[in-house]
């Protein structure tokens, strides 16, 4: 089971140390429970320190540009975010698709980018709420899929991991039932394993919380979760986390 905590533009150098300190004293290693962070850009060096020397803990970039490097101010390149401690990075978050306005091909650069330089691409895919009322929640998710897809080996797509985000339920307070998750979760380990990528764990965000967890997680197509709120304070987050790790894993 993968547990991520997407920090978004929270959380300065000063404040992910406070934070690594009092979470990871709460919060033991598990077997077959992995933790990834994503920090913003500014403080990813602090949390590669901050979480060094615990193996069940990843540090990640929130994104990416395609280019090794050059001429894009503001801009994060799979090389810098490496050199910083990075071993995954976001790709396609939907804030990155409809606040930033990046594409399907955007997405795509991307993903080869971070295979290229040996991260772990976690690809984001979700509907829109008037793409759901539409029933095109499957073919808007597998078409996103697929693009990002593009070009990839089968090998290349058995490294990535995918997460199911539902668009109207990001930061909203909305979460899909577990039952629409799974559904969902299985129209994209179909498409995955059309593409080489059976074994892809995928997971789900969008309003997670402690009160919510455990039922997700407990569903059999879900291998984990994406959580932003509920996972800026350590409490919080190690309640999530704990609600996650009653769940009985597969072997
Ligand atoms: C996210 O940012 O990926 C996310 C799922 O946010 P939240 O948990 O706040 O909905």
């Amino acid at each position: 089971m993968i547990l991520a905590a997407n920090w978004k533009m929270h959380l300065a150098p000063e404040e992910v140390r406070r934070f690594a300190e009092q979470f990871l004293a709460a919060v033991p290693p598990k077997a077959g429970r992995a933790l990834v962070f994503f920090p913003s850009a500014v403080s990813l060096e602090a949390a590669a320190w901050a979480f060094a020397g615990r193996d069940d803990v990843q540090v990640g970039v929130q994104d990416v540009h395609w280019e090794p490097k050059g001429a894009f101010t503001g801009a994060t390149s799979v090389p810098l975010a490496k050199a910083a401690g990075a071993a995954a990075a976001l790709v396609g978050h939907s804030e990155r698709r409809h606040v930033f306005g990046e594409t399907d091909v955007d997405v795509r650069r991307k993903v080869r980018a971070v295979l290229d330089a040996g991260l772990t691409p976690f690809l984001c895919v979700g509907e829109l709420l008037e793409q759901r009322d539409r029933d095109e929640t499957a073919a808007v998710v597998t078409a996103q899929l697929r693009a990002a897809c593009d070009g990839l080996t089968r090998e290349d797509v058995g490294r990535l991991v995918v997460a199911y985000e539902p668009v109207w339920a990001i930061g909203t307070g909305r979460t899909a039932t577990p039952e629409d998750a799974a559904a969902v979760h299985r129209v994209l380990h179909q498409a995955l394993e059309a593409l080489g990528g059976g074994g892809v764990p995928i997971l789900y965000g969008g309003s997670v919380n402690p009160g919510n967890a455990r039922d997700l997680v407990a569903r059999p197509e879900v291998q984990g979760l994406l959580v932003g709120g509920a996972s800026l304070q350590p409490e919080t987050w190690q309640a999530v986390v704990t609600a996650a790790d009653g769940v009985p894993q597969p072997g």
